[in-house]
């Protein structure tokens, strides 16, 4: 995208419109870890950022006819609300006296979604051709044109400036107080870097990300999403520097990084699956409702199912806002098969708290692990909490880490607290942990036939 502004014109003015619309939903951990990212952006532009608020499709044209502007970049937003704000603007700025064109170029994606279709010209549904397709297609190397190699236009005297305490204050950041990565690009390739370059097996880094992935207790994820989400590092440069390297690592997160892309993909196609079944057959699904469907979901949220492993992962996501992965698919299979609720209530909730919330990631996460989406994970797949807390927590270590009450427990023992009940000298002294709100085998027998039924 700076090349072609480049291309275009000598002087540039970068700018960054806080739009309500996508503010408002944001969540108070992805809107502080976005104030610190257009800070860091600013600092990194010599101050030379701009903020403006309100309608894109009203602010971006005002602002090309004042500063006379010869066209107007962006990379190109995918998604169904960031498609339709592109449009709008577009057609706002061809509708001037002198006409702007708005000119996309590239997007968040290693692919973009929509390049790749099937032998028959249709959308890919399924991701393992998708992500053979993906592997033959490649990618470009990510772009060498630096921020600074443009002229950016001075902005501090531009009318509708919103300066940066204010953006901090539009934005909550002073107000969110829990913690967050160090935003920005330079922290996000720290980030990667630091990933990367762990060369000891057992540490946790890219060598041993294939075997130890699955492991909330070991942190041994990239930790990268949040930066993926917001643009501060591209995919491309985690592909190019992986291009050489087969190494079931390497291979595995250059798989991990084709599911964003696939999603991403599906989603362009699909835009009602943001909010509605991938597979329509699911829309016969009965759910609860109600006052005891609505305590569970609150004890769902509040990490108090009695379910050790579903709480510590709830509490992961209150306090980081952000879930290991594993644990997304447990604490979402057990919404949607345990507690019967909709997979959209968890979604939902999970795009409040994420500080990498992303409508196509999150969805359809959330659809595959319901058995309402893509590709094959069949509806009749229900993660059993306990043993799946016994198989990727072995120790047992990720949960006394988030579940304070339960730290008397020793071992994979922890996943099971109810067995103990009779010895509460185990708990943690004064603490209550709750026993299970439901019984999981009866509940995967009611999901089960539910699911049969249609
Ligand atoms: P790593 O394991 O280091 O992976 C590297 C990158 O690959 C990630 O940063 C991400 O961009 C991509 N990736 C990894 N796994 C997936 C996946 N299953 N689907 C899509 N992309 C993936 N991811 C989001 O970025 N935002 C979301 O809102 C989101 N919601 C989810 C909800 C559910 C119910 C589920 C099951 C998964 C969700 N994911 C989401 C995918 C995944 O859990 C996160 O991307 C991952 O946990 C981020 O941690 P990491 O960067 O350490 O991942």
């Amino acid at each position: 995208m700076l090349t072609e502004a480049r291309a275009h014109a000598p002087d540039s003015v970068a700018v960054f419109v806080l739009d309500e619309n996508l503010c408002r939903p944001s969540g108070a951990a992805r809107a502080a870890f976005l104030a610190g990212c257009l800070r860091a952006l600013d600092a990194e532009l010599d101050g030379r950022l701009l903020v403006v608020a309100g309608d894109p499709a009203r602010v971006i044209p005002e602002l090309a006819t004042r500063l006379d502007a010869v066209s107007v970049h962006v990379s190109a937003d995918f998604g169904p609300y960031g498609a339709a704000r592109d449009q709008r603007t577009e057609h706002a700025l061809s509708a001037l006296v002198r006409p702007v064109p708005l000119v996309r170029t590239g997007s968040a994606y290693a692919v973009s979604p929509g390049r790749l279709l099937t032998k028959t010209g249709g959308p890919y549904r399924v991701f393992t051709p998708f992500r053979r397709a993906w592997l033959d297609y490649g990618w470009h190397s990510p772009a060498v044109t630096g921020a600074r190699t443009l002229n950016w236009v001075d902005p501090s005297h531009m009318p509708g400036r919103v300066p940066f305490d204010e953006v901090a204050a539009k934005l909550g950041e002073n107000s969110y107080t829990a913690h967050l990565p160090e935003p920005g690009e330079a922290a996000a390739h720290q980030r990667w870097a630091d990933f990367r370059d762990e060369g000891d097996p057992g540490n946790g880094g890219l060598t041993d990300y294939h075997e130890l992935r699955d492991r909330p207790d070991r942190d041994a994820t990239s930790r990268l999403s949040p930066y993926l989400k917001f643009g501060c590092i591209h995919p491309r440069t985690l592909l190019h520097d992986l291009r050489h390297r087969d190494d079931p690592g390497s291979t595995a997160l250059r798989n991990e990084l084709a599911w964003r892309d696939f999603y991403a993909d599906v989603l362009h196609h699909r835009p009602d699956s943001a909010r509605r079944n991938f597979n329509p057959k699911f829309d016969a699904i009965e759910y609860d409702t109600g006052p005891d469907a609505d305590e569970a979901f609150a004890a769902w949220c509040a990490g108090r199912t009695g379910y050790p492993i579903v709480d510590a992962g709830m509490r992961q996501l209150a306090a980081q806002s952000w879930m290991h992965n594993r644990l997304r698919m447990i604490v979402a299979s057990f919404l949607t098969k345990d507690l019967h609720l909709p997979w959209w209530r968890g979604a939902r909730y999970f795009m409040t708290r994420l500080i990498d919330g992303d409508l196509a990631s999150n969805q359809h996460g959330w659809q595959w692990t319901a058995g309402c989406g893509t590709d094959a994970a069949p509806y009749f797949r229900v993660f059993n909490p306990v043993t799946q807390g016994e198989r990727f927590d072995p120790t047992g270590d990720y949960v006394r880490r988030w579940v304070p009450e339960l730290r008397g427990i020793h071992g994979k023992a922890v996943h099971r607290p109810w067995k103990l009940a009779a010895q509460p000298d185990l708990f943690a002294r004064g603490a209550s942990y709750p026993p299970p709100i439901v019984d999981h085998g009866e509940q995967r027998d009611i999901a089960l036939a539910r699911y049969a039924r249609l």
